[in-house]
């Protein structure tokens, strides 16, 4: 039996996120773009109120919810604004590979530590050389004892700047390409790391990204997740859980997007009428709620089959690409629906056409999305 409505418990957490949003985060938006001041202040709020970790298991002091309950809170966080939602989702996503492969002392001490206190950390995967072609990264963990000392760069981390932890992907055996990579966890306050300077980016600009070079970063070996060579696969199953919460931002930005473009049409009068009611712009409205509706569907199936013990990597690359396409579109049309005031930073839809871009570039871009789905498709049936 299919059933599309949301639990008493998930409408509860839905409510608080849109009031949340609504309060706390649209008002203070803008000042956030303008300034790419991080929105500290506004992640400790939703630490508070059970908003951010929502994926952390009990035992180590988490709420313990699923993935569907995660895109259903980031769906309203994201509608008040992108750059503050994405700045509190990247711990999800620093998180994940320690949930996937980490043991349980190392889970007390770093998914505790983000439970226990409103702390953030950042996943480091990304090389200035390679993003994309993860076997790429040059980043190497030399054994040494009861230690591993690390060496290399990594860019646009989201949270380097804030981060308390970073797990991060060095290779650990260089030649055996995928298989020679290994995954840590590695404290912000270790000798030797080097972190960047804030990237200015076209939007989401109150999200935190970064460079940061690793020199002689000495590690204990205890902080390694599962076995030397697990690293890629690690990495990779991460986006898993975190894909469909991603997408879930890009409904919850295109939904905002769709509403001032909504109200702007009723409002806004041409030739003795509102635009609403020619037919060429209520059709992208239209649009822009079929596709809506059609995205957030996917989120939650994705969101569904991870939850429910299946593999999701198809379906979730899916959500990822169809959402992240959606939103560029969706936020293009608002632009559009508001003509010239659309392009002028008076209005809300520039910020978030700007802020939709990145959504088809970061974990994973829009092309290597359509690349896991063939894959899955033409190796897994
Ligand atoms: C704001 C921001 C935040 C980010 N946050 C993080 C983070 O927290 N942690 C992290 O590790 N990384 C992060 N990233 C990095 C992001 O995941 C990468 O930018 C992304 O994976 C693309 O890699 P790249 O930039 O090296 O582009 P490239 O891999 O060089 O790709 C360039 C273009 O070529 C296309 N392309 C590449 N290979 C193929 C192919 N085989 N087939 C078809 N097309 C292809 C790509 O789709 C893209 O259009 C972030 C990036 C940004 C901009």
């Amino acid at each position: 039996m299919i059933d599309f409505s949301l639990t008493e418990e998930q409408q509860q957490l839905q409510d608080l996120a849109r009031k949340f949003a609504k309060e706390e985060i649209i008002p203070k938006a803008a000042h956030h773009d303008e300034s790419g001041e991080y929105p500290k202040e506004i992640a400790r709020k939703a630490w508070e109120l059970g908003l951010m970790n929502t994926h952390i298991p009990q035992e180590y002091g988490g709420l313990g919810l699923g993935v569907l309950e995660g895109c259903i809170i980031t769906e309203e966080l994201a509608y008040g604004c992108t750059g503050i939602a994405t700045a509190m989702e990247a711990n999800t996503l620093a998180a994940a590979p320690i949930i996937v492969a980490g043991n349980d002392e190392q889970k007390k001490e770093f998914l505790g530590l983000l439970a226990s206190e409103p702390t953030f950390a950042a996943y480091c995967v990304t090389e200035p050389g390679a993003g994309s072609d993860v076997s790429g990264i040059r980043t190497v963990a030399k054994k040494d004892g009861d230690d591993y000392v690390i060496n290399g760069s990594k860019m646009w981390i989201t949270n380097a700047g804030v981060a308390s932890w970073y797990f991060v992907l060095a290779y650990t055996d260089p030649a055996a390409k995928h298989k020679g990579m290994s995954g840590f966890v590695v404290p912000a306050n270790t000798p030797g790391i080097i972190v960047g300077k804030k990237e200015w980016n076209m939007g989401q600009r109150a999200s935190d990204t970064r460079g940061i070079t690793f020199e002689n970063v000495r590690i204990p070996a205890r902080y390694r997740l599962g076995n030397e060579g697990d690293g890629f696969k690690i990495a990779m199953t991460a986006f898993d859980y975190t894909r469909p919460p991603v997408a879930a931002g890009a409904v919850g930005l295109s939904r905002r997007a769709m509403d001032e473009a909504i109200q702007y049409a009723q409002t806004r009068k041409t030739f003795g009428q509102p635009i609403a009611n020619y037919q060429a712009v209520s059709f992208m409205i239209a649009d822009m709620a079929k596709d809506i509706e059609a995205g957030r569907l996917l989120v939650h199936k994705s969101a569904w089959l991870k939850d429910n013990g299946h593999r999701n990597t198809k379906w979730a690359a899916i959500a990822k690409a169809f959402c992240a396409d959606m939103a560029m579109r969706v936020t293009t049309d608002a632009v559009q629906v508001f003509g010239g005031y659309g392009y002028s930073s008076e209005y809300p839809v520039e910020k978030l056409m700007r802020d939709a871009k990145i959504y088809q570039i970061y974990e994973g871009t829009s092309q290597i999305q359509r690349l896991i789905i063939a894959k899955e498709i033409f190796e897994r049936g």
